[in-house]
């Protein structure tokens, strides 16, 4: 990582934007720093997975050269509209790889949810070019072979996961060699205190209910089973080079203090701010530099008390799964991140309750066969593969 210390304030031409999953809540929030500075960026690539009206809603706000709607059933309707418009309409997983690859992109910020998001940025990493990373998913699946391709092509990553965005920030300046452990903070969801007896009744709308961020409803789920700490120590991995055993998890129900670094001298960084996607998703866009914006200030005098407490593993062992993945390594993390998509999918659908999820992880971690993750095919196979067995055992459960 380069640490640069001197802040450019001078005003360069706009800088080149590609916003894979631009209709999302990180996608929208990301728009939200381009209409701060307007001057700044140009968007040149918008892409939606379906939601078909707020593209061309986009699309027509901020003139991009391409959008790029995934679903292709719903294209003609982005077609039409924009028709008088002069910018160009893809479809399908090829149009997300021509945006994430468009002339004149130099940041791509990563923002689709899931599997779905990797081969897009694997495309804009080929090109050298940077990605602001907000989808983990791509890094849980595919890390070595992201990063390998990134050192291959020059490519650099930014987290925009407040957790590594807050590591990242803490390491300006710093050595590799310097770092002794990482502790990711976690608010613990909204099932922190309730009791473990009754989690096989928890509803997708409580869970959905989040007491701290407001987040697309994947992500949510999973920060209700605690599986998201799982994927971001898996990202924390993936980005900052330390085994699993560097790197914990701690419960701050406050989200104030967004991740800590412990170095080998005994001292410890932190990055503190109020939850909002949009400090995080700034820096990434501004790096090494930091822009004067109004994002909502930490009031001292209110903040009486942080809390931190060990996450409880019996409880939440979606987050004890993704310490074992990571320790199995080669598809394993792969496996365990399309298990969890699909059983997610399953309780938001009411298939399957809340404490289904973590037994069809287990059970799909337990028939994994070994295999490597370095060719993009290995990794689409264990992806289908751990799909296929989670509804198979899905059906064995409903039946
Ligand atoms: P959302 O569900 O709000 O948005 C997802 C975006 O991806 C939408 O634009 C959606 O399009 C698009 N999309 C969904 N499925 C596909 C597909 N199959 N192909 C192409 N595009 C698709 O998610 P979030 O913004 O909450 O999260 C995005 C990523 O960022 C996730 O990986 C999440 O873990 C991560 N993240 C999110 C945080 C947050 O605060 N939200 C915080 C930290 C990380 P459409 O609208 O048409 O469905
Ligand atoms: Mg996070």
């Amino acid at each position: 990582m380069t640490t640069p210390l001197s802040q450019d304030t001078s005003i360069s031409a706009p800088r080149g934007l590609c916003i894979l999953g631009s209709t999302g809540s990180i996608g929208t929030q990301t728009l939200d720093i381009v209409r701060l500075f307007p001057e700044r960026f140009r968007v040149r690539a918008l892409t939606a997975g379906s939601n078909a009206d707020m593209l061309i809603e986009q699309a027509r706000t901020f003139a991009p050269d391409c959008v790029v709607l995934a679903d292709t059933s719903q294209l003609h309707v982005v077609e039409d509209a924009l028709r008088d418009t002069g910018i160009e309409v893809l479809g399908g997983e090829d149009g997300l790889c021509a945006a994430a690859t468009w002339e004149g992109v130099e940041t791509v910020v990563a923002a689709v949810v899931g599997f779905a998001g990797l081969s897009p940025v694997l495309a804009a990493v080929r090109t050298g070019a940077t990605v602001a990373l907000a989808n983990k998913e791509t890094l849980v699946v595919a890390g070595a072979l992201v990063n390998a391709q990134a050192r291959a092509h020059g490519s650099t990553l930014i987290p925009v996961d407040s957790e590594h965005s807050a590591i990242f920030q803490c390491l300006v300046g710093e050595h590799p060699d310097a770092v002794e452990s990482l502790t990711l903070t976690a608010s613990g969801g909204p099932f922190r205190t309730r009791p473990r007896e009754t989690f096989d009744r928890i509803t997708p709308a409580e869970a959905l209910d989040h007491p701290n961020w407001s987040m697309g409803a994947k992500i949510t789920i999973d920060s209700a089973t605690m599986m998201n700490k799982g994927l971001e120590v898996i990202e924390a991995h993936w980005l900052f080079d330390l085994a699993a055993d560097a790197i914990d998890v701690l419960v701050h129900p406050q989200s104030i203090v967004h991740s800590l670094v412990t170095f080998v001298d005994g001292s410890t960084k932190a990055q503190l701010g109020v939850p909002d996607m949009k400090v995080p998703i700034q820096y990434a866009l501004t790096y090494p530099d930091r822009w004067p914006a109004p994002h909502e200030r930490l009031d001292w005098s209110t903040l009486s008390q942080l809390d931190f407490e060990l996450p409880d593993l019996e409880k939440f062992p979606c987050l004890r799964l993704a310490y074992e993945a990571l320790e199995a390594g080669g598809t394993a993390p792969a496996v365990l991140n399309a298990a969890n998509e699909e059983a997610v999918r399953l309780f938001l659908e009411e298939q399957i309750r809340f404490t289904d999820i973590p037994r069809l992880l287990e059970d799909a971690l337990g028939r994994l066969s070994e295999s490597e993750a370095h060719s993009y095919d290995a990794l689409v196979h264990a992806d289908a593969a751990a799909r296929r067995g989670v509804l198979e055992q899905a059906r064995a459960v409903l039946d």
